[in-house]
């Protein structure tokens, strides 16, 4: 039976479906789910994530790490973590270019919080040699220093949508019309949480909410702000939420979020804000666009220094590559980064508080 009957079956027998739990099972449901069934970065997949595009990426994720590890006195032993690790190539890049770093090696246990079972095998792979170790909730995190980075992971994370009426809030739902899904919109009810949003809202404007977001980044924030480390978070979204931004994204081009469930990536833009909030009582930087992180950090010189050994077709896809990561008008703006330290340590390069 494929998802989408098994969910017309569900839905029909049961009810509508919460918005969050629709995209968690289209996501990760065990054998349709879209991250356990398929590999979908890089160029054969639906999209193209930063570590894929050029090995820059995590040439600098990693040094940039490994220079506040050294600011706050190289603890050892320490926990350095991915969420989402999607292929592994971020912490295979990050390891490469750590290499010449004093003890960071020696010191670092790697911990990748991964969901799909088959992203775990391609990560197994990618990081031969390093004895990764998985983890399936984020309190599974030793209590030891924890340097962390996550990229395209917020998103990833299904989120619940509300339809603003009169000073209430209608939620979003999936449910079932003449055989297909549909969209529909729950009872009209008070939702205490978005207090604040209704002074910023009218009537029918929706408003999007990632229940797991904020507990997750606590977790970690916790973690740093006793033990010491710091976190880098990538993703693309905005200051506060307003307006559906779900998307459904299959071979490269935008579809029906509910046409196909489970062949295609799900993802809404990441609420910056909510992010922010969970920080304390660790110390959020700045949201920094990720073009100008990567120009503070050298990604010219290093794309200079590469170029010298590439020509005709390499060379030109490593200059397309550049301007995909930093340029304003493709990924430089829209997506943006900010670093976690404890109170009172050095931000991380590249960013400030
Ligand atoms: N960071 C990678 C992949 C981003 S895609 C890159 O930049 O290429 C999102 C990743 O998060 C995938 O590896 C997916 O399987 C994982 N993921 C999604 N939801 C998750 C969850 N709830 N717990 C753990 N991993 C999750």
């Amino acid at each position: 039976m494929s998802l989408r009957d098994t969910l017309i079956s569900q839905i029909s027998a049961q009810g509508p479906m919460r918005l969050d739990a629709y995209i968690s099972t289209c996501l990760l449901h065990p054998t349709h789910g879209y991250y356990t069934t398929r590999t979908p970065f890089g160029a054969q997949g639906d999209f193209v994530t930063a570590p894929e595009i050029s090995q820059m990426f995590g040439e600098l994720v990693g040094l940039a790490l490994a220079q506040n590890w050294l600011d706050q006195g190289a603890p050892a032993p320490f926990t350095l973590a991915e969420l989402g690790p999607g292929r592994g190539t971020l912490m295979a890049d990050i390891l490469r270019a750590t290499k010449a770093v004093p003890g960071f090696h020696d010191a670092a246990q790697i911990t990748l919080m991964e969901a799909s079972p088959a992203l775990r095998a391609l990560q197994a792979e990618a990081l031969e040699g390093y004895a990764p170790r998985w983890i399936d909730q984020i309190e599974e995190l030793p209590d030891q220093a924890t340097f962390i980075v996550a990229n395209e992971f917020f998103d990833a994370l299904p989120i619940r949508q509300f339809v603003r009426e009169g000073t209430k809030w209608r939620e979003r739902q999936v449910g079932v019309q003449d055989g297909a899904l549909v969209f529909g919109l729950g009872p009209a009810q008070p939702q205490p949480a978005f207090a604040d949003r209704l002074e910023d809202t009218k009537d029918g404007d929706l408003i999007e909410d990632c229940p797991a977001a904020a507990p997750i980044l606590s977790t970690v924030s916790t973690r740093i702000a006793s033990h010491g480390g710091a976190a880098l978070i990538f993703d693309y979204g905005d200051w506060r939420t307003l307006g559906d931004t779900l998307q459904a994204v299959q071979d490269h081009a935008p579809t029906d979020p509910l046409a196909a469930p489970g062949c295609a990536d799900l993802t809404a833009h990441v609420d910056f804000e909510a992010l922010l909030r969970a920080c304390p009582p660790a110390v959020p930087s700045r949201i920094t666009p990720q073009g100008v992180f990567l120009e503070r950090l050298g990604i010219t010189q290093r794309a200079q220094s590469l170029a010298q050994s590439l020509t005709g077709e390499q060379l030109d896809d490593h200059i397309a590559a550049h301007r995909r990561l930093t340029h304003p008008q493709e990924m430089g703006n829209l997506f943006k980064t900010f670093g976690i330290v404890p109170n009172g340590a050095p931000m991380l390069p590249g960013l400030e508080t």
